[in-house]
């Protein structure tokens, strides 16, 4: 009996022919070589937290939930070796228990170690580059079943394709992250003005280990959350549970739906909201804080650009609202990343700013999301791979230096393009 998968934006659905939960690297090589010999292609499935169709099959979908688990931690070096379907939330803890963490995290923990770090998942900090930055090594299957290494130090070049793949070298079985000594932090949540933000960026990235905004549409009002170090006591209870969860999550949810029946109401209801935003501060572990609950289910697009291109991409944002009246109370998140080295990393050879912008699932988004992809192309923008985007092939070729050269290793590992699905195929063959 075939299942239908959906992931978690609701937006993809699919059947695949079969669905493996391989427990060994050997059954994994197994499979690949099966698929090989009887001409299938797979895809693999990480926690389906992708909006765009990288995990969809009508043939093979391998879960790697059961081939998870932290291998060997090496405290003394801070590299730790982990099977790659184990999910970002379980590492923390464990990491915790020898001391270690790793160095940054995004907004949500519940992906897997290898889908977030193939898709260039990032969070924010301009000290700090996409998580995949914190890789050391990994291993993958390759289209000919072969199980191949590669490093920083050791084949760099296939490792700097292969840490951004998406999964079209072969099966990642394997990552070696570069840890940091466990830290606490203190989120310090407040109330800005956009215009103010964007004049003063520079402070801001330099006085605080992360920042992010959310700009309210509609209005000037900014929530910026700050993050710094601190050896001060956790501090979190139920002020955090309430902001977080209650406020978060169920008061924005119920505001969001009420926006969907009376969109004409929306400017008011962002004024409203701007209103509430208050001043707070909490203290925990760094990986406890940086991943917050998403109850609410949404469509979203990200786009990364160059960091001197955030402050106009946003006043352009701001003025599309006010010309084209888009129904939509989703703040925009704006996040900051530093430039990175890997081939198909929307960071690569860039200090970034993110920009994402969000719509309730079952309101209409298209319309919002292509007048914002405009802007955010006409300052340089490069999509984030998990998120909504309208790009091809060719646009894909302009946007990032080192495509050919991606695609000739991904032609090496993957000959016959078991890795691909339809949507794949027409970025990557
Ligand atoms: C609510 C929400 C919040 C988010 N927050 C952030 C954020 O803060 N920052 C950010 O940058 N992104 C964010 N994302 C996007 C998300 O991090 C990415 O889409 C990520 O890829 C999802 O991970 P996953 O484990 O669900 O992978 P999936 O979506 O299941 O898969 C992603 C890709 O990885 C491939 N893959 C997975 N495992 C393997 C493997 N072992 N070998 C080879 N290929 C593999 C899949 O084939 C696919 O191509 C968010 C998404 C949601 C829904």
């Amino acid at each position: 009996m075939t299942t239908t998968i959906t992931n978690w934006g609701g937006n993809l659905q699919f059947r695949p022919a079969e669905v493996h939960f391989p427990e060994r690297e050997e059954d994994i090589a197994a499979l690949v070589r099966r698929a090989r010999s009887e001409g299938r292609r797979i895809r693999v499935m990480g926690a389906g937290h992708s909006w765009m169709p990288l995990i969809c099959t009508d043939d093979l979908l391998v879960s790697l939930d059961r081939w998870a688990g932290i291998e060997t931690v090496d405290a003394e070096r801070g590299i730790v070796e982990v099977r790659a379907g184990t999910r970002l939330r379980a590492l923390g803890p464990v990491l915790e228990r020898h001391g270690l963490a790793m160095e940054n995290l995004g907004d949500i923990d519940v992906q897997s170690v290898a889908g977030a770090l193939l898709t260039g998942t990032h969070g924010t900090g301009a000290q700090f580059g996409v998580l995949a930055t914190q890789l050391e090594a990994l291993t993958f299957i390759n289209g000919r079943g072969e199980l191949v290494y590669c490093s920083r130090a050791q084949e760099p070049d296939l490792f700097r394709a292969a840490a951004v793949s998406l999964g079209t070298l072969g099966i990642v079985t394997r990552m070696w992250l570069r840890c940091v000594p466990a830290f606490r932090l203190e989120e310090h949540t407040f109330k800005g003005h956009l215009d103010g933000f964007l004049a003063n960026l520079d402070d801001y990235l330099g006085e605080h280990r992360n920042v992010e905004a959310y700009w309210i549409p509609y209005t000037k009002a900014l929530q910026i959350k700050t993050w710094n170090e601190t050896q001060a006591p956790r501090r979190r209870g139920l002020n955090w549970w309430f902001n977080k969860v209650v406020l978060e999550n169920q008061a924005l949810g119920a505001l969001m739906h009420y926006c969907k029946w009376r969109p004409d109401q929306i400017p008011r209801v962002n004024r409203f909201v701007a209103s509430l935003i208050g001043d707070d501060r909490y203290v925990d572990a760094g990986y406890r804080l940086f991943a917050t609950p998403r109850r609410v289910r949404f469509m979203e697009m990200e786009y990364n650009l160059p960091i001197e291109q955030f402050p106009k991409a946003m006043q352009a944002l701001e003025e599309a609202f006010y010309f084209r009246h888009f129904r939509v109370a989703f703040p925009v998140e704006c996040r900051f990343v530093r430039g990175d080295y890997l081939m198909l990393s929307p960071a690569t050879g860039r200090n970034s700013a993110y920009i994402a912008i969000h719509q309730l699932k079952g309101m209409p988004w298209e319309d919002y999301f292509r007048t914002a992809e405009q802007i955010f192309r006409q300052y340089g923008g490069r999509p984030h791979w998990g998120k909504m985007h309208f790009c091809t092939k060719a646009d894909f070729a302009d946007m990032y230096p080192e495509w050919g050269r991606f695609q000739k290793i991904r032609a090496t590992h993957d000959p016959e393009g078991l890795f691909l699905n339809d949507w794949l195929e027409e970025i990557f063959s």
